[in-house]
């Protein structure tokens, strides 16, 4: 693709190296152990504890520093750094990979914008680890995911290199396929979709939501697909091969595809995604045909 030196969204919440990270120099240590309040309460209201909060209040006064900071700093030697004061540090390529992303998400803005009267763009959240969002926590495991709650996408960019090396889908447009993907739940969101899936949820089993969530991926699969087809005619971004990239992962996430290099079987009632050829082909109608109105998965039979 030929992204770089693009307009870079600023709807991006950069959170990456905060919180769920295994990135803690005092990891384990930190956490308070409430058993321990009862004996701190007695000490405080005894006369050894007046002292000591008295001594508390006097160190404070005369050096305009809080105590504790200054016993910590004589036992660690240096003054104390709290995790989120440095800003996060990544490698070269994962800045790359942030710009990138970046300069996607704000290709999405201009083509949703001039396709849907009523489009809001939604925010990027680059996390590592894991991330808390009003869908709840999640850690990285868990893959890209849009939470409709808050109109935000969560990413944490080493999933991309699981894609090239575990799940053997490399390429920038894969990448941008993937972002699309998750705007495309966002463009659900705004038309309603989101919501009546989450009156169904509470209608019916497991195994028939699964079906109707399956359906719901595959729009989003072709709601990229139709990003990819009018961001081509605004930018001329796309490359020879890029298209084949995009299917590449379609393939590669498909839910027979997964499942069968975890499990060693597939198991159609569980899908929630859809298979690999459903993936590619609504991904490509959507390209093809950059039809908003050709993308009703919840009405076409057979899937
Ligand atoms: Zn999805």
């Amino acid at each position: 693709m030929k992204w770089q030196g693009r307009r870079r969204s600023s709807n991006v919440e950069d959170r990456r190296g905060q919180g769920g990270s295994q990135r803690s120099r005092f990891g384990g240590v930190g956490g308070f152990n409430p058993m321990l309040l009862a004996p701190l309460i007695k000490l405080l209201f005894s006369k050894v504890g007046l002292i000591i909060v008295g001594l508390f209040l006097v160190v404070t006064f005369l050096t305009g520093n809080n105590p504790l900071t200054i016993i910590s700093q004589f036992f660690t030697g240096g003054p104390v750094q709290t995790e989120t004061s440095a800003p996060y540090q990544g490698t070269e390529k994962e800045n790359e990979l942030a710009e990138f992303s970046a300069t996607i998400l704000a290709n999405t803005e201009d083509v949703w914008n001039s396709l849907l009267d009523n489009y809001r763009n939604p925010t990027l959240v680059l996390f590592t680890g894991s991330v808390s969002s009003a869908c709840g926590t999640a850690s990285s495991a868990t893959g890209p995911f849009y939470c409709p709650g808050d109109e935000k996408l969560y990413l944490d960019l080493s999933f991309f290199n699981d894609m090239e090396r575990q799940l053997n889908a490399p390429g920038d447009f894969a990448q941008a396929y993937v972002i699309a993907h998750e705007v495309g739940h966002h463009i659900q969101k705004i038309m309603g979709i989101t919501a009546k899936m989450d009156q169904l949820r509470g209608q019916m089993s497991q195994t028939e939501y699964n079906k109707y969530s399956v359906r719901l991926e595959l729009q989003a699969d072709f709601l990229a697909g139709v990003w990819a087809n009018h961001s081509q005619e605004m930018t001329q971004m796309m490359e020879t091969g890029d298209l084949n990239e995009a299917l590449n992962a379609a393939n590669a996430i498909g839910d027979d595809r997964l499942q069968k290099n975890s499990t060693g079987r597939v198991v159609p009632d569980s899908f929630t995604h859809g298979t690999s050829e459903q993936r590619m082909r609504w991904f490509k109608k959507g390209f093809d045909t950059g039809d908003i109105s050709q993308g009703d998965t919840f009405n076409a039979n057979p899937l």
